[in-house]
């Protein structure tokens, strides 16, 4: 079978994305690859197809326990034979995994990086590996952001399972890290696959120095604006993700926490609330979200300065995974910067964790398109300005600020370069604190002189002045303030300086009564698509799966829209396959059908055309009746009336020659009391389709006689 048949065969695909095929086609030649995709951009299928294709097994290296186990639960859904390995699991589980890959019973294996170094030569060395994937594979380098030890070691790879193709996959990484993954795996000559990393549906949107209250207003905004979806609010320590999310729940939302102080137990729970959409959002320190497939994350907001782009890119990159419009919200300002600062000298890798701070700052201060920023880091060119981002959307507007320099610089040069922002937001409007007193600053004389600002427009203003060098931050000496000789010009008047206009955050949505009580009217798709996802969460817990393993959204979404009312229709559903169409199509259409005003139950013949399907996907009996939820007879006696109808020709998979000739002789000798004579020894479903065999033979033969 192609690739593209397989790609429609198991997961209901028509098409690939971007790179898929060149990749796939790459690794079946027997060729080394390294793969960088965004998240979301279709990785996996990179190496599960090529895994398909080629005889043997494909070892998947992994370093997220939870990712394993999802991917594995969805192949399996999927008619694969896959497993992982490693330490969460007990020893039983992989042992029987190994033996069934060592019996050639698997297609991909997956398994942590220990475990790989640890078993490689003892079972590995015996199984027949067609490809090894390395996914993650930024954990590899020094100069990634997320450098993992263990992961250097597995260069052995390549001396150990010679002539085996080796993919490095990942969604992150600049192009120092790239060519280090490919250096240190020792790929040879590999295919270089770069994605693109412009995701246009994502829009770009920061603000700086936003007060809590501000914050909370922004995030209740995006709930209501997507209330049946859900957002997921990154924070940097445990007590912030919890503040949020009290304060959330207050406004009467359904939130919850992620974070590494709850016990692995409350986190799985966590997480399978979000899945399931229990709550709509997630307040999570950076921990949460590695390998959730869920589509209908419609924002992301970080509550704080991410140390890096990668991780921002990550992080971001959950959101709007259908391709819709998303949003995206970083509240950024000095304090995170300065709190940043510390964490990297306390690194262990200060150079480069500052460095990549500095991109960070650099997209968060942007005033030119801040997607253009974003995709430079990658080294992709963005010819355009993106036009979904707060910059383009609304180009900050500029004043002469040249007064407001001279207020601020003179205050910090008048209280001798001693103090911080927030003294020096405290003197330029005047506050009465006592710290203010006692060191005299209230006798200064720009004390009082910036009153007309807010503390906040003060805030906005002094870090425009740090961004433009006016202004430095010591960072060595308690952050205090020091007018650079830019700014002394400035003060002088020898130098005008133009800033961009403060803007206030959107201003909180009246909410009248009436306004709330008026229902939007909900259009018919939406409508539907909510009784689907209510059927698929009902599967998801019957079968223990997460819900996107049964359908994602958007499956659920071309579902809504097409509304199949027959088996065959189900399968041209976007990522429907064959096993799941047939498996869960009967619940979905039922549903549907009703919707459209028919009788819930299927069409007449609607079961034939299921084991059809079936039929023609080569699945074997029992497993076409486990499928189904009938029994072996059952879906024998399916295939003899498809054999009626001409429409199955090729039966012998289920019947032996003496079988078949054993009803033949017992017909033609007392056609009355054949079927009871072989009910004695044979399953009723065989004796009808040896029947329904025997008149398609004698079918043939007349129209081939006459
Ligand atoms: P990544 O590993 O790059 O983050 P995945 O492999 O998990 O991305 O794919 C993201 C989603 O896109 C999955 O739901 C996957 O089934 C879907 N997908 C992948 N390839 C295709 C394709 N060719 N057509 C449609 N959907 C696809
Ligand atoms: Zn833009």
């Amino acid at each position: 079978m192609t690739a593209l048949e397989l790609l429609a065969k198991y997961y209901g695909y028509r098409s690939f994305r971007p790179g898929q095929k060149e990749i796939i086609d790459a690794v079946c030649a027997g060729r080394d690859a390294v793969v960088l995709m965004p998240t979301g951009g279709g990785k996996s299928l990179c190496y599960q197809l090529p895994a398909l294709m080629m005889e043997g097994c494909a070892l998947v290296v992994s370093p997220l326990i939870a990712l394993m186990e999802d991917q594995t639960a969805a192949l399996l859904a999927d008619g694969i034979p896959a497993a992982a390995i490693h330490s969460g699991r007990n020893e039983a589980d992989n042992r029987s995994a190994i033996d069934a890959a060592l019996r050639g019973k698997m297609k991909l294996l997956y398994i942590s990086p220990e475990r790989l170094l640890s078993d490689i030569d003892s079972w590995l060395s015996r199984l027949k590996v067609n490809l090894v994937a390395i996914d993650e594979a930024h954990c590899i380098s020094q100069w990634g952001h997320d450098f993992r030890p263990v992961y250097t070691q597995l260069s052995v790879i390549k001396d150990r399972f010679p002539g085996v193709p080796v993919m490095a996959l990942t969604a992150t990484a600049d192009r120092l890290t790239r060519d280090d993954i490919a250096t240190q795996l020792r790929l040879h000559e590999p295919l270089r696959w770069i994605g693109s990393f412009d995701r246009p549906n994502l829009s770009l949107t920061v603000r700086t120095s936003s007060t809590k209250k501000e914050r909370v207003r922004t995030i209740e905004t995006l709930i209501r604006t997507y209330p049946n979806d859900a957002g997921i609010v990154y924070t940097l320590s445990r007590v912030g993700a919890e503040e949020m999310d009290q304060a959330l729940r207050t406004l009467g939302f359904r939130s919850c926490v992620y974070h590494a102080g709850l016990s692995a137990a409350a986190r799985a729970e966590a997480q399978r609330r979000f899945t399931n959409g229990d709550v709509q959002v997630v307040c999570a320190t950076i921990a949460f979200g590695m390998g959730i497939d869920k589509s209908n994350i419609r924002w992301v907001v970080h509550n704080n300065l991410p140390g890096n782009i990668e991780s921002y890119y990550q992080e971001i990159g959950r959101a709007g995974r259908d391709g819709l419009p998303a949003r995206t919200v970083l509240f950024y300002n000095m304090q995170d910067l300065i709190m940043r600062r510390k964490f990297n000298e306390e690194s262990g890798r200060p150079a480069i964790a500052e460095e990549k701070l500095a991109w960070m700052q650099r997209y968060a201060e942007a005033d030119i398109c801040r997607r253009r920023v974003l995709l430079s880091y990658f080294g992709e060119v963005l010819e355009h300005d993106c036009g979904n981002c707060d910059v383009c959307l609304d180009p900050p507007s500029r004043f002469d600020g040249t007064i407001l320099v001279q207020k601020a610089c003179s205050a910090v040069i008048r209280c001798n370069s001693q103090i911080g922002m927030f003294i020096l937001i405290d003197v330029l409007r005047g506050s009465a604190r006592a710290e203010i007193r006692n060191h005299g600053y209230d006798r200064i004389r720009t004390y009082g002189a910036g009153r007309d600002l807010s503390s906040q427009q003060w805030a906005a203003y002094i870090t425009q002045m740090i961004q433009l060098g006016i202004m430095e931050i010591a960072f060595d000496n308690d952050n205090r303030l020091r007018v650079t000789d830019y700014g002394m010009r400035v003060v002088r008047g020898q130098a005008t300086v133009e800033l961009a206009l403060y803007r206030a955050p959107e201003p909180q949505r009246k909410r009248k009564t009436a306004e709330r009580k008026a229902v939007a009217p909900v259009d018919p798709t939406t409508q539907l698509l909510e009784q689907l996802k209510a059927i698929r969460k009902e599967i998801a817990a019957r079968e223990g799966i997460p819900s996107y393993v049964v359908f994602s959204d958007a499956s659920l979404l071309d579902m809504a829209k097409r509304r199949p009312t027959t088996p065959v229709e189900f399968q041209q559903v976007h990522g429907v396959g064959e096993r799941k169409g047939v498996r869960y199509g009967k619940r979905f259409i039922g549903a549907i059908r009703k919707f459209e005003g028919m009788s819930a139950s299927m069409p007449k013949g609607a079961t034939y055309k299921e084991t059809l399907i079936l039929h023609n996907a080569g699945v074997p009996l029992g497993e076409i009746a486990s499928i189904k939820g009938v029994t072996t007879g059952t879906v024998l006696g399916h295939i003899a009336k498809l054999v009626d109808e001409d429409m199955i020709t090729d039966f012998s998979r289920y019947i032996s020659r003496s079988q078949y000739e054993t009803i033949c002789r017992t017909y033609s000798e007392d056609p009355d009391k054949a079927y009871y004579t072989l009910k004695e020894t044979m399953d009723p479903g065989i004796i009808m389709l040896g029947r329904s065999i025997y008149e398609y033979h004698r079918r043939k033969n007349k129209s081939s006689n006459g």
